[in-house]
């Protein structure tokens, strides 16, 4: 690469990409000018420009620190498709290897050489860089460096010697991970003092966030995935390994092409299902949420829990790993009565101090306020991050089908002392029989008809009092006795409810067999492919991409984004000036692959589906 080439410049004609975004431009100009930096953007935000064109603008070799041995090798992958000079320097290497991408890296032949951490900090490593004029530094995840983040490790503490030993060239900090004591941790443990921050929000505009109450999950996953989702990949997160076994040998039986991922499976089958996930197209991940770290997928569509998460930040996290192309994704939850008893349950009885628990318990309840909100969820999401969006946000369920709230306060009222008069002994199903009037074998047997609260709540039916046993425990109005089989017991917070002292507004869950309309738009209208003949001709095309990523051994999002392959289909471009025109299609891209996909977008022009004037 000539270095000596404006970042605009580079980003069309290297990543054909017509504009910056966000605050790239100002990160990519702070560094090209010598600055260090510390860089907070969102999964999906662009992170990896703004170190990948100051290392092609700035003469030297640019190393980049990355803990991940998958991630980097996909960076690199899709950087060598680029046109770009980039190696990977890991474990993975045999010893000819590495010695082969040293060579290269002392001689300067490669513009960005990507390290694992233990391997950089090696003497001999140093050594080499002494000898290099470097670009500069960039450290990506570099939350690792931090014991409060969730992926804390040693190696990056060591980092901080860069700073000390090659004082002049400059370093980049990236991490999607912001609260603000990793931040700081980040920046004193990495001796970034002096760095510029620069900080985007949390929102991530693309995902459409979605809650359910859980009726029959595997059902209404189904549903889910029927309307819209046929064909794409997505990741379907699960508590317990024997749930995502059964879930993911039952989807198979439906016929989607479905793989289970969890810490029980021997290396070999995680290694294999992670890679069909990769280099295929449409696969579905069952998982615990040990898998998706690390994966840098761009076009996973969708994101669907069956189980909730322990924290608002465990499901920002697990949700964002849809959609980090800007495309439209689905971020879908079923949640009900069981989630709120169980998850209570895992965190009494886990482990750690009661100091410990409460933090916990506080996490858990703040992610059950986002469950039951009316508000719209984006604006409930940000505003734990201390993110203020001033208006709601048009792209979640409770925007979409705006949820009714009604006075809740006397079916609280009722249900709580329906628990109180049969001794705090019953699970919320039968509370219900009881309030229903319903004389069954076991209410006889304790001689539940006999009591107040008898048949009392004939005003809701079955699943409108389940609704409210649910929202009175996530509100902490009552709990579930583990020890007796989730026995509802009454707490210190129901008492000025009972009482009448306090008004309870609830929301009222939508009727569950439909789908609402908005919201069940198919795949194609959702990413702008509105007209069958678009539609096809965009399969065609990824047909090709994924004919081309086999032959190499990548995954297809390499070779072209969907974005890319999306516009081609509605832009039908018919000559290779006019597909360089095309958002994600470079110099280097052009020439190797432009005249195949000509090929098809000719064809589908010929073929008389009513195509475009090119
Ligand atoms: P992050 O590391 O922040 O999660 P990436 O660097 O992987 O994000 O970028 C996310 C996706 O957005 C990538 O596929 C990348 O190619 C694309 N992208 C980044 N910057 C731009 C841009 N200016 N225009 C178009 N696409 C971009
Ligand atoms: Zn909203």
């Amino acid at each position: 690469m000539p270095p000596s080439r404006d970042p605009e410049q580079i980003l069309n004609s290297v990543f054909g990409y017509p504009a910056f975004r966000g605050q790239q431009e100002a990160v990519i100009r702070h560094l090209v000018d010598g600055g260090d930096a510390l860089v907070l953007m969102p999964t999906g935000g662009g992170k990896s420009l703004c170190y990948q064109i100051p290392a092609l603008v700035r003469p030297g070799l640019a190393v980049v620190v990355s803990p991940l041995i998958a991630l980097m090798k996909d960076q690199v992958d899709a950087l060598v498709q680029l046109g770009v000079r980039a190696a990977v320097l890991n474990s993975s290497l045999a010893a000819a290897e590495a010695a082969a991408v040293e060579r290269a890296a002392g001689t300067g032949a490669l513009d960005l050489l990507y390290v694992a951490p233990e391997r950089l900090l090696t003497e001999r490593f140093q050594t080499l860089l002494e000898r290099t004029p470097l670009a500069l530094f960039a450290i990506d995840e570099a939350h690792c460096v931090s014991q409060w983040g969730h992926d804390f490790r040693p190696d990056y503490l060591a980092l901080e010697v860069l700073h000390r030993r090659f004082p002049a060239v400059p370093r980049i900090a990236l991490t999607a991970t912001a609260d603000a004591p990793t931040r700081a941790d980040i920046v004193e443990r990495l001796g970034l003092g002096g760095a510029r921050q620069f900080v985007s929000g949390f929102d991530r505009p693309n995902i459409r966030y979605r809650i359910v109450p859980k009726l029959k999950p595997r059902d209404q996953l189904l549903r889910f995935l029927e309307d819209g989702h046929r064909g794409d990949a997505g990741i379907v997160y699960c508590l317990s390994r024997r749930k995502v076994e059964e879930t993911a040998g039952w989807l198979a039986e439906q016929g989607w092409p479905a793989l289970p991922y969890h810490a029980g499976l021997d290396a070999d089958t995680r290694r294999k299902h992670q890679e069909r996930f990769i280099l295929e197209e449409g696969v579905v991940v069952v998982a615990t949420v040990a898998f998706g770290m690390g994966i840098d997928k761009p076009n996973v569509r969708f994101v669907a829990h069956l189980d909730i998460p322990k924290s608002v930040e465990g499901y920002y996290q697990e949700t964002g790993r849809a959609g980090r192309d800007g495309l439209p994704a689905d971020a879908w939850l079923a949640y009900g009565m069981g989630d709120v008893v169980g998850m209570r349950r895992l965190l009494e009885g886990g482990e750690g101090d009661a100091a410990h628990k409460r933090l916990e318990q506080r996490k858990l309840d703040a992610l059950l306020g986002y469950c039951e909100t009316a508000e719209c969820r984006r604006q409930v999401l940000l505003r734990y991050f201390g993110e203020e969006l001033p208006e709601p946000c048009g792209n979640c369920d409770t925007c979409l089908e705006p949820v009714v709230t009604w006075d809740g306060t006397e079916a609280a009222q009722k249900a709580l002392s329906c628990i109180f008069r049969t001794g705090q002994r019953f699970g919320a199903a039968y509370l219900v029989d009881v309030l229903l009037g319903r004389e069954t074998e076991r209410v006889q047997r304790f001689g539940h008809e006999r009591v107040s609260t008898f048949g009392i709540g004939g005003e809701l039916d079955e699943l409108e009092w389940r609704s409210v046993f649910r929202q009175l425990a996530a509100a902490g109005l009552v709990r579930a006795d583990h020890q007796r089989m989730g026995a509802m017991q009454l707490t210190a917070r129901s008492g000025p409810v009972l009482r009448g002292e306090e008004r309870l507004v609830l929301r009222r869950d939508p009727a569950p067999r439909r789908v609402p309309r908005r919201l069940a738009a198919s795949r194609a209208a959702r990413v702008g492919l509105t007209q069958a003949g678009d539609r096809d001709l965009f399969e065609r095309l990824r047909e090709l991409r994924l004919e081309l990523a086999r032959a190499q051994g990548v995954p297809p999002y390499v070779i072209f984004h969907d974005a890319t392959l999306q516009a081609m289909a509605v832009e039908r471009p018919q000559t290779l000036s006019g597909l360089a025109g095309i958002t994600g299609v470079g110099e280097r891209k052009l020439d190797r692959y432009g005249e195949a996909f000509l090929g098809v977008l000719r064809g589908a022009v010929g073929g008389g589906e009513g195509g475009v004037d090119a």
